[in-house]
């Protein structure tokens, strides 16, 4: 109950518009932690400095809902543009999008906008042998996000696209056995957004045994897992789980934040497992640097820290 109210408090004091701006022109130094800087050159470097640790990279230009269609083209224009600069740097690109950065919900020509874009990005990525994770985004979007995965998965085929499901709905277990039969790659987390009570668990313990169920089931129905999470119980829980079930190492890997629980990236790495590390960078890094903020007390004083030391 304190973590909700903890971050609805500060993604409420994140949201004023003076706080924005204070914290865009005295926090960069530290969002640097969290944010591999504004252009896609610095995130494809931060791609190639995490291999050197055997460490893979999930490279996410950030941007959130947009209301125009011209700026949704924009957006999406970027990200090929990245994939081609990964591709000409010997990355195979393996990206992130939020559907609403790319038109979701905006109808042009009689078409989502966001399933047209994704379309261009996934066919884009699946010549050049990447993937494109679908972000999951606030619960409204949940629905249609899904049924866009469905028709990205049956035109370009589950080794090139995938998606999210957030333990702290109460509807991902059911998601996820409706997907079952396309055998996809879904990354698992427990959610980043304020959500209300009708819809997400209010209390942290549900969303980790949740979060347990979604790994297990998915891992047992035999499908690629991405166990995206810095939680070191339900890490270590989910490597006995994978020993005593027999299930190989090529079904899944570990993924984290960058910049977040570099330690234990490093160690599961040089255990062997598969990590990849989510590596967000862009202009627009505002929203995403108030959640991790929200997640985590410590982070606040961090922020503070930082920003008085100028
Ligand atoms: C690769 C990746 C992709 C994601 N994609 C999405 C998405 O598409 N949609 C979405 O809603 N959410 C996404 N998230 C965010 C996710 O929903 C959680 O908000 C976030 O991962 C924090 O939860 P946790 O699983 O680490 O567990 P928590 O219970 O929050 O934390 C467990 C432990 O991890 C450590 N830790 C967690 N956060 C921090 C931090 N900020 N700083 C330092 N230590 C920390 C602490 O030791 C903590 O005790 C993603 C997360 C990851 C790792």
């Amino acid at each position: 109950m304190f973590d909700r109210l903890y971050r609805s408090a500060v993604l409420g004091v994140a949201s004023r518009k003076p706080v924005e701006d204070l914290v865009r022109a005295r926090a960069w130094s530290v969002a640097q932690r969290f944010v591999a800087g504004e252009q896609s050159t610095t995130a494809i470097q931060a791609v190639q400095d995490l291999a050197r640790d055997g460490i893979l990279g999930n490279l996410d230009l950030l941007g959130e809902f947009v209301n125009s269609p011209e700026t949704a083209n924009i957006f999406a224009e970027q990200v090929l543009a990245l994939q081609t600069q990964a591709a000409a740097a010997g990355v195979a690109p393996y990206v992130s999008v939020k559907l609403s950065s790319v038109g979701q919900g905006l109808t042009v020509n009689g078409e989502d906008l966001g399933l047209h874009n994704a379309r261009r990005i996934v066919a884009q990525a699946r010549e050049y042998g990447g993937f494109v994770c679908l972000d999951m985004e606030d619960h409204p979007r949940v629905d249609v996000t899904l049924a866009q995965l469905r028709t990205l998965i049956g035109e370009f085929g589950r080794e090139h696209v995938g998606s999210v499901l957030q333990s702290y709905l109460y509807r991902s277990e059911a998601d996820r056995a409706a997907l079952d039969d396309l055998r996809p790659n879904l990354r698992i987390v427990k959610g980043a957004y304020l959500e209300p009570e009708t819809v997400a668990m209010p209390v942290k313990a549900d969303v980790d045994a949740a979060y347990r169920r979604l790994v297990y089931s998915h891992l047992k129905a035999g499908n690629y897992t991405n166990i995206a999470t810095h939680d070191p119980e339900i890490i270590s829980d989910v490597k006995m789980f994978v020993l005593s079930h027999g299930i190989p190492r090529t079904q899944f890997e570990f993924q984290m934040l960058y910049g977040i629980r570099r330690d234990l990236q490093k160690k599961l790495a040089a255990e062997g497992f598969t990590v990849r590390a989510y590596i967000p960078y862009g202009r627009d890094w505002y929203a995403y640097f108030s959640r991790r903020i929200a997640e985590r007390p410590a982070n606040v004083m961090f922020v503070l820290r930082g920003m008085l030391k100028g």
